[in-house]
C-alpha cells in the first residue's frame, strides 16, 4: 500500500512524501501514520488524542474527503463518507487536495480552510473563535428551579442531534462558503468571516434547549451576513460529519424563524431564494 502524505515545515514549500508498506489487518489511517512516524520518518507531525472517534483531534483530508483518521480503515482505502462525491475548492493548494488512486494508495493531507502549522496539523484558532462567538454554554435563569429540569424525550432526541458534535472541524474544512474567503493563496490567509456549520449548529442547539434562558434571544447572535445568512445549503457539512450532526437543518430552521419575525439582513432576497428552492 502506498501512502502519500502532505508535508510542510515552517519556511519551506509544501511537498508530498510517499511511503510504502503492507498494512496489518484492521489498521486505521491513524495507525498507519503512527507506523510511518515510528518506523519510516519520525519527523511526521499529526494531531490525535483518544483514538476512538470521540475527541475529534485527528480530522484530516483522506483521499480528498474530510474524515477522522482513527475511524478510517486502511483496508477500505477510503473514509466512511468517501463514497460520496465531494468537490473541493480548487483555489486551495493543489497538494493539499490531491486525490489518490483509491485502488492502490491513500493520500492524506491537512483539513482545508485552516492554515497549516506543520504537516497534517492545522491552526484551529478561527474555528474556535467562531465557536466562542455563539456563547456555547447553557445560560440558566437567574432563579434556579426547586427540582431538576424534566425534559420531554422528544426534545432530548432533538437536542442530541446537535450535542453529538465533537468539534473535529470536518464540516468547516469542507464548507465551500468558508473556502472562497481564503483566496487563491489560501495556506496562510486570514480569517473567513463565516461562522461555519459547527458553530451555527451549536448556537441552534442552545436556542432549542428549554433550560436555556439567555438575556437576549440566542438566534440574534448570528443574525448577520456572516452568520445564518451566509450559508448556501451545499450540505457538504452534513455529508462528512462523522457524528451525523445536521448543521444545515439547524441553519434552515433558524433562518425560517428569523424570517417569520421579520429579521435578516437580506430578507427579501433570502425569501425569494427559499421559495425557488421549494418549487
Ligand atoms: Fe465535526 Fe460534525 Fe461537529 Fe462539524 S458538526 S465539528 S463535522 S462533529
Amino acid at each position: 500500500m502506498r501512502f502519500k502524505v502532505y508535508r510542510l515545515s515552517p519556511g519551506q514549500e509544501p511537498r508530498i512524501d510517499t511511503f510504502e508498506f503492507e498494512p496489518v489487518p484492521g489498521m486505521t489511517v491513524l495507525s498507519a501514520l503512527f507506523h510511518i512516524q515510528n518506523n519510516l520518518d519520525d519527523s511526521l507531525a499529526f494531531r490525535y488524542s483518544c483514538r476512538g472517534a470521540v475527541c475529534g483531534s485527528c480530522a484530516m483530508l483522506i483521499n480528498g474527503v474530510p474524515a477522522l483518521a482513527c475511524r478510517t480503515q486502511v483496508a477500505n482505502r477510503q473514509s466512511p463518507t468517501a463514497n460520496r462525491q465531494l468537490q473541493q475548492d480548487e483555489s486551495d493548494s493543489p497538494a493539499r487536495l490531491e486525490i489518490g488512486d483509491r485502488k492502490s494508495e491513500i493520500v492524506v493531507s491537512p483539513l482545508p480552510n485552516l492554515p497549516v502549522l506543520r504537516d497534517l496539523v492545522v491552526d484551529m484558532t478561527r474555528f474556535f473563535a467562531a465557536y466562542r462567538e455563539v456563547q456555547p454554554f447553557l445560560q440558566a435563569a437567574a432563579e434556579l428551579p426547586v427540582r431538576e429540569n424534566l425534559m420531554d424525550p422528544k426534545k432530548v432526541a432533538e437536542l442530541e442531534a446537535y450535542t453529538n458534535c465533537i468539534l473535529c472541524a470536518c464540516c468547516y474544512g469542507v464548507c465551500p462558503v468558508v473556502a472562497p474567503s481564503l483566496g487563491p493563496e489560501s495556506k496562510v490567509q486570514g480569517p473567513s468571516p463565516f461562522l461555519g456549520p459547527a458553530a451555527l449548529a451549536k448556537l441552534y442547539r442552545f436556542h432549542i434547549d428549554p433550560r436555556d434562558k439567555p438575556a437576549a434571544p440566542r438566534l440574534g447572535l448570528a443574525d448577520k451576513p456572516e452568520g445564518w445568512w451566509a450559508c448556501r445549503f451545499h450540505r457538504k457539512c452534513q455529508e462528512v460529519c462523522p457524528r451525523g450532526v445536521p448543521p444545515t437543518i439547524a441553519i434552515g430552521k433558524a433562518r425560517a424563524e428569523l424570517q417569520r419575525a421579520g429579521s435578516g439582513p437580506d430578507k427579501d432576497a433570502t425569501k425569494t431564494r427559499n421559495t425557488r428552492r421549494t418549487e
